[in-house]
């Protein structure tokens, strides 16, 4: 890291004490200042700084620093709070992950904040004022109609309501300020919380089944330091119930707790379930929060209120100072890993906290990442297994269902049609897991056999026939839906493959007296709109369910037996070396829907390849055993996590400049214990216009990869690159195509 002396050109006499500031830019580089008289500064501090002609918020990472000789800092100007708004172990946390990931410290640190504080903003919530009616009685204006309403609705709240309450009934704060004029309303002192959940004897929830007993007496508790353990709960185990029953028995009560979950928005049932054993105690972090939310949660943690904290990745960088145990659900899940920007795994860096603060993680999962089940291997981890479902529910069957001659509508078999007729007949819930959102991934001509490809990628656009539009699911390209081929003319044009549109409108035509509710990104889209979806399945009616990926999370739909998957066969020949394990990650996952409650459960399989080892081995449905194969060959190939991996990417306006690039870093990364291969260009090699290649590192010690990195992004950063080109760096990448 490269540190930038900030010159003052006011003279001054002797070396004032010296500061180091990181800022919220994509800057491998610190700048030091000086620090003014009597301004008492630490690590993780907020100040404002002069910057070029403006001011900044700066975070100090160092105080102490040696002055530079002959060169004159700029000071700070203040201190934007007199304690660091990062305390020393969520500093600790980010500096290191900053160096594993490579990652310019600054914007790793600033994650951190809510963005109010990023923006420099103070650090308190906005005092929301109360506001009730004063009992006097003075005419209004005949034209002042919406201040009579406002009259009128809080003099039925006795107890008065809080501005933002007022304003969020339709109200407008000047018709507030008219009132208090003329003293029909007044100030007061808010109401207390009303309790949203049961206090400290709350719920017990049902008792443990014996096998659960058996796997929460293996968890160490907080007592015993750091520990890590990987839960192996196949679905329908109970894991959550486990997680409950152990922050209840283990937490203590002035403690604070970490939950990660892949997306909250998916699962609302799981925030509910914690609600009812820890009422208020519980807080949620996601990306749906609004700005003033985001602050009010951060300062509870940052103030150490003993909060147990449900929320996705980026919640595993808030500044908790008591943390007392970290669980980590569906820790295989790939939406840990961040895509862009500052890749961090929230789950690696869960493992790294638990660490710093000596406390228990737990990791659970039905189909635990190969990471993971080396670690648990190798004896870095515990192991602990919990393989019955709770309560009566059995584990599905899962058949293969070759299609290879057999004539399908909408995607679906004759006999997996029939499967769900006797499904519903019995009635209960099927679900058809569909891979594709849209009509169908491709439209093509049976003529001169056209595909309409994206005009800014080298993908081809999906047919979504609701919207009459083709759309590019990795750029935000759409063109209106043509009947005729945009090439020939002919009207031999028509949909190919299945989309999850497709296979609703199938079923809607074969079941006309069930309704089928399909989920995918698409009729999801408006926030809230999973709760409405689940409802309508919460009933325990007949319905088909159909939908993507996003039904294989973590949901508990106690009727539904019948899960069909309409085509396993898309991951079977990736060249992504993590393809196997994510296909076999989602048939599982998708596959645990079924049988949750009463009734036993069947998965139909349908594929074109029922002879491969894959899928076979997955009828018997003992993920482990599958884990094994894969780690066995991982291992062959000397892929993660027998090594460590980093992948340099590289995005300009052609390819030939992105290349270029990477030929010239190639050399310098080709040092002893470094495996370099490429560089290619990626999968899609054009995306949204963008020409992009990749080089992969390999290195069996960790740690020499992580200096031969360092040394790599310090000259590329330092290297003058020609306009639009663009460089990043993934350590530990998810997708290596
Ligand atoms: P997982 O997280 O492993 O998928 P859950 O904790 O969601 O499993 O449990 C699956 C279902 O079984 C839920 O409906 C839950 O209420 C129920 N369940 C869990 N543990 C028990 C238990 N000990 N007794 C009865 N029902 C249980
Ligand atoms: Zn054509
Ligand atoms: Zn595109």
């Amino acid at each position: 890291m490269t540190v930038s002396p900030t010159r003052d050109t006011s003279a001054a006499s002797q070396s004032p004490p010296t500061v180091r500031i990181a800022l919220n830019r994509p800057l491998r580089r610190l700048f030091d200042y000086q620090i003014p008289d009597h301004l008492p500064l630490q690590p993780g501090q907020r100040v404002s700084i002069p910057f070029g002609r403006q001011s900044a918020t700066g975070l100090v990472v160092e105080t102490g620093v040696e002055p530079p000789e002959g060169i004159h800092l700029k000071p700070v100007y203040s201190a934007l709070e007199s304690w660091p708004a990062l305390p020393p172990e969520t500093f600790r946390l980010l500096t290191w992950a900053a160096d594993y990931y490579q990652h310019p410290l600054g914007e790793c640190l600033f994650t951190a904040l809510p963005p109010a504080l990023r923006r420099g903003r103070p650090a308190m919530e906005k005092t929301d004022h109360w506001w009730r009616a004063s009992g006097l009685t003075e005419a209004l204006p005949g034209n002042a109609r919406r201040q009579k309403a406002l009259l009128e609705w809080l003099r039925q709240r006795p107890q008065g309501a809080a501005a933002s309450a007022i304003v969020a009934a339709g109200f407008t704060r000047e018709q507030i300020r008219a009132l208090q004029q003329r003293q029909l309303i007044v100030e007061t002192s808010p109401a207390p919380r009303q309790c949203a959940g049961p206090d400290d004897q709350a719920y017990p929830g049902p008792a443990l089944s014996p096998a659960q007993l058996a796997a929460i007496k293996e968890v160490p508790g907080p007592d015993d330091g750091f520990s890590a353990s990987l839960l192996f709960g196949i679905t329908g185990s109970g894991k959550t119930e486990l997680y409950l029953h152990y922050l209840k028995q283990q937490l203590d009560h002035s403690a604070q707790a970490l939950v990660l979950v892949p997306e909250i928005n998916l699962t609302p049932q799981t925030v509910s379930r914690f609600q009812r054993y820890f009422g208020d105690r519980i807080v949620v972090w996601h990306s749906a929060l609004n700005d003033s939310e985001r602050l009010a949660t951060w300062l509870k943690i940052r103030n150490g209120e003993p909060v147990i904290l449900i929320g996705t990745r980026s919640a595993v960088l808030l500044p908790f100072t008591g943390l007392g145990a970290i669980i980590v659900d569906e820790e295989h899940d790939s939406s840990y890993k961040q895509g862009e920007g500052f890749r961090y795994s929230g789950r690696d860096v869960a493992v790294y906290r638990a660490h710093l603060n000596q406390c228990p993680i737990i990791l659970g999962s039905a189909t635990p990442s190969l990471e993971s089940y080396q670690n648990a291997l190798s004896g870095k981890y515990r192991l602990v297994r919990l393989e019955e479902r709770a309560g009566d529910a059995k584990p599905p069957a899962i058949k293969l269902l070759d299609i290879r001659s057999r004539p399908l509508e909408g995607g679906l078999s004759r006999p997996a049609l029939q499967a769900i007729e006797t499904c519903l007949k019995a009635g209960q819930q099927a679900l058809v897991f569909v891979n594709r959102r849209g009509f169908a991934p491709v439209m093509m001509c049976f003529d001169c056999g056209h595909m309409v490809e994206c005009p800014r990628c080298d993908t081809r656009l999906t047919y979504h026939r609701r919207d009459r539009a083709m759309r590019c699911h990795h750029c935000d390209y759409q063109t209106a839906a043509t009947e005729h081929c945009p090439k020939c003319e002919s009207d031999a044009f028509k949909p190919v493959g299945q989309g999850t549109e497709r296979t609703e409108d199938i079923l809607a035509a074969q079941f006309p007296d069930t309704p089928v509710v399909r989920v995918d990104r698409d009729s999801t889209q408006r926030k809230g709109s999973i709760q409405g979806i689940l409802k309508q399945v919460n009933t325990g009616k007949p319905c088909v369910l159909v939908g993507t990926q996003m039904l294989a999370k973590g949901h508990d739909f106690p009727d539904v037996t019948l899960v069909v998957v309409v085509n396993a066969d898309g991951g079977l020949f990736s060249i992504d070396f993590r393809a196997p394990e994510q296909l076999i990650q989602t048939l599982l996952q998708v596959s645990g829907r079924a049988g949750r409650g009463q009734n036993p459960g069947k998965v139909l399989v349908q594929t074109c390849h029922s002879d491969h080892p894959i899928l076979r081995s997955l009828c018997q449905g003992h993920y482990l055993t599958l884990a094994d194969q894969l780690l066995s060959e991982r291992e062959a190939g000397l892929f993660p996590p027998f090594r460590a991996m980093a992948i340099f990417r590289a995005e300009a306006d052609t390819m030939e400049k992105s290349l270029q690039l990477l030929d010239t870093l190639k050399p310098k990364a080709s040092v002893s214990g470094i495996d370099v291969w490429g560089p290619l260009p990626a999968l899609i090699a054009r995306r949204a216009d963008r020409h992009r290649a990749q080089l992969v590192l390999c290195c069996s010690n960790r740690k020499r990869l992580n200096q031969v990195l360092a040394h790599l992004c310090q000259e590329l950063d330092q290297q003058k690159l020609p306009p639009g080109v663009k460089w990043m760096i993934d350590v530990d990448p998810q997708e290596t195509g």
